[in-house]
């Protein structure tokens, strides 16, 4: 067939975050030579809690990532409680997830799961050729067509593919001819993270051993959603308040504030909570943004994936699963069993499979912000059809999806 794709491809990332790093995984392992590009060096990662569904764990045990390094906590629930007594109003117990699923829902420390990503991609050991990643690497401009990348510090790079997981605020996108559409959200969050010997000491044992998400709120704009990580040595909580508390104009994840600040925000909430705030650590709050789906994710040689192709609001914690589908995605269909088709076809087939899935993901999460019954866990159809289910995100199948696509593309070639 004249559009057949050969095997070892030269393929760049740009950008190192959850999304890039899985990429690198699942594209070396199709034996692809992967060379990954980030502006940083790391110094900045962000310590926070991230919640992988079996849709993101699936990949990371299809790729062989050593997940029990990464110190999960293994979720066995969700929990509701009441806002000003924390209370305990309502669990959905996860059960036999695993058996569902094939995966577990592993609660991760992000800079955990970022450390043995990147191991993973850049080690001897594994299959396919070590990944190269290259640190203090700006891109700053894109020849899509030609597969070109030019860097601040001058440096040149040209691959065959190129991904661009360059994150929320992606230059990338903007090379592409994209123009996103943000709105500022009517919601801002505080992160804040506690070791567990500290809440022993305080007594707040019962938030270090529930191997659960907890909510409290979730109707309306403010909403606390706290989980143990780091083999339950690190508790971490998002606050969800309304961003008119304090006008925060500022971008980014390090602004600094205090516990003091946390419990003047929420008065009237559970005294525990309050209690764990005054005592937390690297308190960080953050605006948030509504974004919509894009016209298209990929140009010439060149794919968005991650927060670059469908940045969302926090309130599925599908961000990062999102990203790991999208690597998962590219493993496959950069993989022999799709080499019959050149790179536009592939390219093409990944953005067919994954930008109705992820952008319903988005559409969700933006409804969730202020329905928690809207969650995947909380949500069932029955209320209200047409909501995403803990089934639709857990249960998917990719590999039968793509290869489904793949006969509408052979098809078309062939007539
Ligand atoms: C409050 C909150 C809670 C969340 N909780 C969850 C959760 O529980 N579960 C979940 O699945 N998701 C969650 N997410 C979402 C998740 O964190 C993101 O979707 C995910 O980290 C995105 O990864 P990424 O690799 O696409 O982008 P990023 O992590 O932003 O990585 C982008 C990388 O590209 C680099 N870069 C940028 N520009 C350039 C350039 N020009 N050249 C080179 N490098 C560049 C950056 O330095 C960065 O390293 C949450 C998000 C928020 C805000």
């Amino acid at each position: 067939m004249p559009g057949k794709t050969a095997t070892p491809l030269s393929i760049a990332i740009i950008g190192s975050g959850l999304g890039g790093l899985s990429a690198a995984v699942a594209l070396r392992r199709q034996n692809h030579n992967v060379t990954i590009f980030e502006r940083y060096d790391f110094a900045g990662e962000v310590g926070a809690s991230l919640s992988c569904a079996s849709n993101g764990s699936k990949f990371l045990q299809e790729w062989d990532v050593p997940i029990a390094a990464a110190k999960p906590v293994i979720l066995k629930s969700l929990i509701m409680h009441e806002w000003e007594t924390g209370k305990i109003t309502s669990e959905y117990d996860l059960g036999d997830y695993r058996e569902r699923f094939g995966a577990d829902y592993n609660n991760f420390h992000r800079i955990d799961i970022h450390n043995v990503l990147r191991e993973t991609a850049l080690g001897s050991k594994g299959q396919g050729p070590p990944c190269i990643l290259k640190t203090m690497h700006r891109a700053v401009k894109i020849d899509e067509e030609a597969g070109h990348i030019i860097f601040e510090n001058g440096e040149e790079f040209s691959a065959n593919v190129i991904i661009a997981a360059d994150g929320i605020r992606s230059l990338s996108r903007g090379l592409l001819g994209i123009t996103p559409s943000i709105t500022p959200s009517a919601s801002c969050c505080y992160r804040c993270i506690i070791p567990a010997s500290r809440l022993r000491e305080l007594g707040l044992e019962k938030f270090v051993s529930s191997d659960a998400i907890e909510f409290w709120g979730g109707f309306g704009i403010n909403k606390i959603v706290m989980s143990p990580c780091s083999n339950n040595e690190v508790v971490s909580s998002y606050c969800f308040y309304p961003a008119s508390f304090n006008d925060l104009n500022e971008d980014g994840w390090n602004i600094s504030t205090t516990g003091e600040n946390l419990v003047k925000t929420f008065p009237g909430l559970d005294p525990d909570l309050h209690k764990m705030f005054m005592h937390a650590d690297d308190i960080k709050m953050w605006r948030l943004y509504v974004h919509e789906p894009y016209p298209y994710w990929f140009k010439g040689k060149v794919a968005l994936l991650g927060d670059a192709a469908h940045p969302m609001l926090p309130d599925q914690s599908q961000g990062a699963c999102q990203a790991m589908e999208d690597a998962g995605a590219l493993g496959i269909i950069f993989g022999n069993k799709y080499d019959d088709l050149d790179i536009e076809q592939r390219l093409r087939l990944y953005e067919t499979t994954r930008k109705e899935r992820a952008s319903r993901v988005q559409a969700a999460s933006a409804k969730a912000r202020t329905d928690l019954s809207e969650r995947i866990g909380w949500s069932s159809k029955s209320d209200r059809p047409g909501k995403l289910t803990i089934e639709e995100i857990c249960g998917y199948d990719m590999h039968s999806h793509v290869a489904e696509l793949a006969k509408g593309i052979r098809s078309l070639e062939a007539s």
